[in-house]
């Protein structure tokens, strides 16, 4: 039986990555791994494993004993923690991948998924519709990485044949799990301030626009992409991917169509900056056209179905 391991599975995106996996392949065949073990007891549906990424005796074991085929590689120091100890962040990030990498050489892998970030993009990048090949030059640990990771994914591709896939992912917003320590989470915090009934402080300014994606968009646009034939793939870097553009005050004032007496301040702090040095919008055209990439959800469509579902996801 050949699995499919997910590391770094209890996050934010790995929750529902999980369970769609798990739907599509069976959950014997799917393994969700992370280092954290109370975070592992919601994947009742599938196999799990407490594992720490950096330690390669134990991965290297259980990929062999376990036969894993492909990878889903999503363990990550994200932006805003990535500032608070830039060298851990370099290390987990580029070493994880770098291992990753390796071992799909080692046990001849199917498939590697590994997530790159718009945080590739910095100061000098084309903010308007940023096309896929441009300046890069990001100013966080976490771009750093992720744009020396996306070169290493081409190097493997390019020179060891690993089938290695990966896409720029705008700012994810889910109402199934907490964001993990990133520059949009403010997103996903408002809707749980607004049906909580309270007031909500912003991070960001009113009109600091940045793109974002719907979860159940991001977990199309992944499979889309990891089902699509080898030589569809054609950018073996990172795809740009786009959904929606908005800023804080467009996300309140969809809001408030529904919950009139919710009400926003804005203090912008350390994570200001790191947002305005990303794009306000990419243009994913390559995704489009090289494996179909079609977005479903804008900003009013989103909003209505987490005010909708995420009540009783808090009770
Ligand atoms: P997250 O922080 O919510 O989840 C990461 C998971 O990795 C956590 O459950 C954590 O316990 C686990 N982890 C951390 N260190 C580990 C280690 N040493 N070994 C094993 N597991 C470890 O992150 P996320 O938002 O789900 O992001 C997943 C991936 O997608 C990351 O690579 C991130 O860079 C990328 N991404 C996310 C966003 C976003 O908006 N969430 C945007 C762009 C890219």
């Amino acid at each position: 039986m050949e699995r499919i391991l997910i590391i770094g599975a209890a996050g934010q995106l790995g929750s529902e990555l999980t369970f769609t996996l798990s739907q599509q392949y069976g959950g014997d065949n799917i393994i969700a791994s992370d280092l954290n073990p109370k975070a592992l007891e919601k994947f009742e549906y599938c196999k799990t494993a407490v594992l720490d990424i950096m330690d390669q005796d134990a991965v290297r074991k259980l990929v062999k004993d376990q036969n894993v085929k492909q990878i889903y590689h999503l363990a990550a120091v994200l932006s805003a923690t990535g500032e608070k100890n830039p060298r851990f962040a370099w290390q987990l990030n580029m070493d994880s991948l770098l291992f990753v990498l390796e071992l799909a050489m080692e046990f001849k892998m199917d498939k590697i998924y590994w997530p790159s970030s718009i945080a590739v993009f910095g100061p000098n990048t084309p903010k308007i519709n940023t096309p896929q090949f441009c300046v890069k030059e990001p100013n966080t640990v976490y771009g750093i990485s992720k744009q020396a990771g996306e070169r290493w994914c081409e190097y493997y591709f390019q020179k060891f044949g690993v089938d290695v896939r990966s896409l720029r992912y705008p700012g994810l917003i889910g109402y199934k799990s907490l964001p993990g320590g990133g520059t949009t989470d403010y997103a996903v915090d408002i809707y749980h301030k607004a049906i909580a009934g309270e007031h909500f402080d912003c991070f960001l300014s009113a009109e600091t626009a940045l793109p974002m994606m719907y979860m159940p968009d991001a977990i199309k646009a992944t499979l889309d992409l990891m089902h699509a034939p080898k030589e569809s793939v054609k950018i073996r870097s990172s795809y740009n991917l786009a959904a929606i553009s908005f800023t804080p005050e467009d996300i309140y004032q969809c809001i408030k169509t529904h919950h009139p007496d919710f009400t926003i301040s804005y203090s912008p702090d350390f994570r200001q900056s790191i947002a305005d040095s990303w794009p306000d919008s990419i243009d994913d055209t390559r995704a489009r056209e090289d494996w179909g990439w079609n977005h479903e959800y804008d900003l009013k469509k989103m909003t209505e179905d987490i005010l909708r579902n995420l009540p009783a996801y808090l009770v």
